[in-house]
């Protein structure tokens, strides 16, 4: 058997959630520890090699020095996947983005606040070029699998770019906006097989936004259902910040 591809594991700022999803994976899929070698997860153990091929990246950059070390971890890896909502788009990190930032500094660390440095939280991706990402928060053991699979056989791993509501409808649940509930199902990247609906809670935008979001549609279904202008900026803060951000900038492709 030939050399078996290098793998990395980084993180920034996180829950470190999305690690443990992968941990769990290489638990119910363990032909992957046959496929790759992992030189770097600290999750799982203390050594610490510079030498990858793959480098899986969770987390948001959250502050300036953090860039120095996401550009050293490009340069050494031949692909860099972004493992997560808060590597793939920012994530819950960019919840702040919209505040003045030193009030937030102020209200997290008190007359602290200036031992602490900080900048807009932003996804990998407005730092490096990134190969491939896993959505979510935290991500899909499957997906998971899956994306590994594809780049392990060279292959560019495949997203849905179709709404969480098609994998809803598929699964016949009641809508929740029949309960008087709301959802962002119409806008969200499927591929979570709409599991916050199946469990009966409203979707909150984990996985981002679709190609060509309708959000001005999106908006009127929220207003329709009693929410008002602030509520619905509040429902698209919690994940979809930076995108919302860029859209609103007039500066996302
Ligand atoms: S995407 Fe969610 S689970 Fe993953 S690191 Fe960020 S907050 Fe944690
Ligand atoms: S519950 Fe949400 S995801 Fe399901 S059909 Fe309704 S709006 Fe779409
Ligand atoms: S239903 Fe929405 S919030 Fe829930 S996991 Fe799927 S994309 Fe994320």
């Amino acid at each position: 058997m030939g050399a078996r591809p290098k793998v990395a594991f980084f993180e920034f700022t996180s829950c470190e959630g999305c690690q443990l999803t992968v941990v769990d994976s290489l638990q119910t899929h363990p032909e992957l520890l046959d496929a790759v070698e992992i030189v770097r997860f600290r999750e799982a153990m203390s050594e610490k090699g510079d030498d990858y091929l793959i480098a899986f990246v969770e987390g948001s950059i959250s502050r300036a020095s953090d860039e120095a070390q996401l550009k050293q971890i490009r340069e050494r890896a031949a692909l860099v996947v972004a493992l997560g909502t808060c590597a793939h788009l920012g994530g819950i990190n960019t919840i702040r983005n919209r505040q003045e930032l030193q009030s937030v500094r102020r209200y997290v660390y008190g007359d602290k606040a200036d031992w602490y440095e900080t900048y807009p939280a932003r996804p990998l991706s407005a730092v490096v070029p990134i190969d491939a990402v896993i959505p979510g928060c935290p991500i899909d053991r499957g997906e998971f699998v899956a994306v590994v699979t594809a780049l392990l056989q060279g292959r560019k791993p495949w997203l849905p770019d179709y709404p969480v509501c098609v994998e809803c409808k598929l699964k016949e649940n009641v809508c929740v906006y029949q309960r008087k509930q709301t959802c962002l199902g119409p806008i969200t990247r499927a591929g979570c097989d709409a599991i916050c609906p199946t469990y009966g809670d409203g979707c909150e935008g984990c996985r981002g936004l679709i190609p060509n979001p309708n959000l001005s549609s999106m908006k009127n279904v929220l207003a329709e259902h009693g929410m008002t202008a602030d509520e619905t900026l509040a429902k698209t803060t919690l994940f979809l910040t930076y995108q919302m951000m860029e859209l609103e900038a007039g500066t996302d492709g």
